[in-house]
């Protein structure tokens, strides 16, 4: 069925919908006529033009995807009423379906009870899973690594949270001395894991630091914004097995608007323990006059949710469950497709691995002698392919550390603070296909560059 199509269907179900009640006339009042409104809508098309084509296999550059037409059609049924979901009675139908997008996540989790709903983003769903961190322990520190979110620190200060960075691998990973040098010396009362880091896609290890709550009785709360979908393969794929461990965790959060093909405007919260309801609990006479039980309204930061973005999660989970056959075949598709770039990468001379992938996200950059060079080589590839009529690479950009950098590529001469190289997120089902196409594309501007920096 085409998106058109599917679109029509949802129109159609509106307007019989819709047509159960009375007749009314619609107010004069805020009808545009059509050459108004087509006249709006041209100059809005047009300004939308200035976009980057985030649907093609050849944007490979930020996390960046349009939703799936399941989602969108969705989404618009939902929006169409425009239900909230602050309390029952303003969303009665999308309340349900996000109790059940929720209990799917939490199965997909392993957790044996949960409370969770859905926010506004991963941003919101963190500072959710913070702001019970610092409820349960008021004096004691969060800790989260120096490479997980931004987000957490800023997050932290608001809370007025004890908080700390602990150092990482080169690789981006936790360096779990420094966190047990740190729980050792100081009150820990949750400590962050992040699975996926944003910039490398790094794996924290959730395991060591289960051993390490086992000991010290810490709370862990794990950040997948980004990589939570991969748990659809922690039992088929031996490299996604940490996601197993989900299961021992006080709290998730999770992005369907990242790897969940839904639009934006869409995160997860989830917490192990129901019981954390109690630290929402607040007597709201005046919305929640008729409903018995605790809803999804009585436990989120946020007030107004879109009911919207529940219809929309529940019908792609519909189509793409949470299951190795499911959404785990589009997951699969992305790791595929990261390893095969990793390994064309690894093969080039052009060009130089920077790190193993570890889910889907590959960063490497045009092989030099030193970090200036390799950084003005990266500036200048990435906009050649930005610019190119005949070649269009859509690529991003990412600054690490000289040190970092150093550990990880020892014989290339350190002569600037950080370096810029190149990093991909292979995404979109489509890019497991066109892994020769983006490399055809790599050498042709590893090529346009060096021959423009002879003239
Ligand atoms: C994207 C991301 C966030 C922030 O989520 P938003 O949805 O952008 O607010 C937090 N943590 C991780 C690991 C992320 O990848």
């Amino acid at each position: 069925m085409s998106l058109r199509e599917a679109v029509n269907t949802v129109l159609d179900w509106h307007e019989q919908w819709q047509g159960q009640w009375p007749d009314y006339s619609p107010s004069p009042i805020g009808q545009l006529d059509t050459a108004t409104l087509k006249q709006t809508l041209g100059e809005l098309t047009e300004r939308l033009n200035e976009n980057y084509p985030f649907f093609h296999p050849m944007y490979v550059g930020q996390m960046l995807q349009p939703p799936h037409p399941v989602a969108l059609t969705g989404y618009l049924a939902g929006m169409l009423i425009n239900p909230n979901n602050h309390a029952l009675e303003g969303g009665p139908a999308t309340m349900k379906l996000e109790k059940e997008c929720l209990a799917q996540l939490a199965k997909m989790f392993g957790f044996a009870t949960h409370l969770g709903h859905l926010t506004s983003g991963g941003t919101l769903a963190n500072l959710e899973a913070l702001w019970v961190a610092k409820q349960k322990h008021p004096d004691r520190y969060i800790v989260y690594t120096d490479q997980a979110h931004y987000t957490h620190g800023r997050m932290c200060d608001l809370i007025q949270a004890r908080h700390h960075k602990v150092k990482t691998t080169p690789e981006g990973t936790m360096d779990i001395h420094a966190l047990q040098a740190f729980v050792e010396a100081q009150p820990v009362g949750t400590v962050v894991v992040t699975l996926g880091t944003t910039s490398v896609g790094a794996l924290d290890p959730l395991n060591m630091v289960l051993m390490l709550q086992q000991k010290y009785g810490f709370r862990v709360h794990v950040d997948c914004a980004y990589g939570g979908y991969f748990a659809t393969l922690a039992e088929t794929d031996p490299d996604m097995a940490v996601f197993r461990s989900l299961t021992q965790c006080d709290s998730v959060v999770i992005d369907p608007h990242k790897h969940g093909l839904l639009p934006y405007g869409c995160g997860a919260i989830l917490f192990q323990d129901p019981r954390v309801a109690s630290i929402y609990y607040h007597d709201s006479p005046y919305t929640y006059y008729n409903s018995d039980e605790l809803h999804l309204g009585e436990i989120s930061l946020e007030c107004s949710r879109p009911g919207a973005a529940a219809a929309a999660l529940w019908a792609t989970l519909k189509s793409f469950p949470l299951s190795p056959e499911g959404m785990g075949q589009i997951l699969k598709q992305s790791r595929d497709a990261a390893v095969l770039l990793a390994q064309a990468i690894r093969t080039s001379e052009e060009f130089t691995l920077h790190l193993t992938p570890q889910l889907d996200i590959v960063t490497y950059f045009p092989t030099g002698p030193d970090t200036k060079t390799i950084t003005e080589k990266t500036l200048a590839l990435y906009e050649s392919g930005l610019n190119s009529q005949t070649h269009p690479l859509y690529l991003a950009k990412l600054n690490v550390d000289a040190s970092r950098f150093s550990a990880l590529h020892p014989d290339i001469a350190i002569n600037t603070d950080t370096v810029t190289i190149l990093r991909s997120c292979m995404m979109k089902p489509e890019h497991v296909g066109v892994v020769p196409q983006i490399m055809d594309a790599l050498f042709y501007h590893a090529k346009a560059i060096n021959q423009s920096a002879l003239v």
